[in-house]
This record gives structure tokens, C-alpha cells and sequence, in this order.
């Protein structure tokens, strides 16, 4: 379904480059780096991309950063975007999936996500993403029984 690829360096992937993960479909999921549009997962003449706006990321938690990136990469794993509409079923996948990949390469400490929950836990919810408390929540859990790891 997707390639290894070191996570913590994804932000330092260059614009135009793969991520290092392919889609559903086997299709190289790009990254574009627009500034200012927010990070978003999309599908532009049949090719995936991740659009990652390291201007707004920067000033987040860098744990934060990579789940917000894998949660898009995630989209596109789990084919979402061929979806008619993304809900929040969707989004708690994307979630879980995001966290369950940081889980499987090692890239969460408990320090970490000790972090990465404290800044979930002050997001409102909106039409298709749970408030930030539940969201931190259903992952962990949900990521445990996709890891087995109940760190
Ligand atoms: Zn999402």
C-alpha cells in the first residue's frame, strides 16, 4: 500500500517530490508546498498529491506537523478521495491511520504524544471532524488495536 518512508522528514521533502507513500490505486502521492492553503489532501489530473503549508506548520508542535501530513497521506491510503463525500467517519480513519504509521515507525514517544494530545484537546469540532478531545481519543484507541501498542 505504501513505501517507508522516514517520517519526520516529510516536511523536508521538496515540492513536486513523491512522499514516499502511493495511493490506494499504487499512484506516487506528490507533495506540493503552497503557503498560506492549508494542508489538505486533493487529486489533480489523476495524481495525488498532499498539499503541505509548512507556513502555518512551522508553528505547530513538529509531532503535530507530521500527524496533520500523515492524516492527509492518510486520505489518499485509504482512498477518501474517491469518496462522493468525506465524513466524520472518514476523518477518525485518517486519524487513526496517521497516528497507527507514527506507532509502527517509531516515531512517537510518550513525551510526544503527550504533546500531540494536549494540542488536540483545544480544537473545536466542525461539520466533519469531532472536537479535538474525542478525536485524540477514538485514535488511541483505535490505533491500539491496529498496533497492539498501547503507548
Ligand atoms: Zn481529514
Amino acid at each position: 500500500m505504501f513505501t517507508q518512508v522516514l517520517l519526520i522528514a516529510l516536511s523536508l521533502i521538496p515540492a513536486g517530490a513523491s512522499t514516499g507513500f502511493t495511493d490506494h490505486r499504487g499512484r506516487e502521492i506528490l507533495k506540493t508546498n503552497v503557503c498560506g492553503a492549508g494542508t489538505y489532501a486533493d487529486v489533480k489530473s489523476g495524481v495525488p498529491y498532499v498539499n503541505v503549508d509548512t507556513c502555518s506548520l512551522s508553528k505547530l508542535p513538529r509531532v503535530v506537523a507530521t500527524w496533520v501530513q500523515l492524516h492527509e497521506v492518510s486520505h489518499h491510503l485509504l482512498g477518501h478521495l474517491d469518496l462522493p463525500k468525506i465524513t466524520k467517519l472518514e476523518e477518525a480513519q485518517a486519524d487513526c491511520l496517521a497516528l497507527s504509521l507514527m506507532k509502527h515507525h517509531g516515531d512517537l514517544s510518550k513525551a510526544k504524544l503527550e504533546r500531540l494530545g494536549t494540542y488536540l484537546t483545544k480544537i473545536p469540532g466542525d461539520a466533519t471532524h469531532e472536537p479535538g478531545p474525542i478525536r485524540f481519543l477514538n485514535a488511541l484507541g483505535c490505533s491500539l488495536l491496529l498496533t497492539g501498542d498501547s503507548k
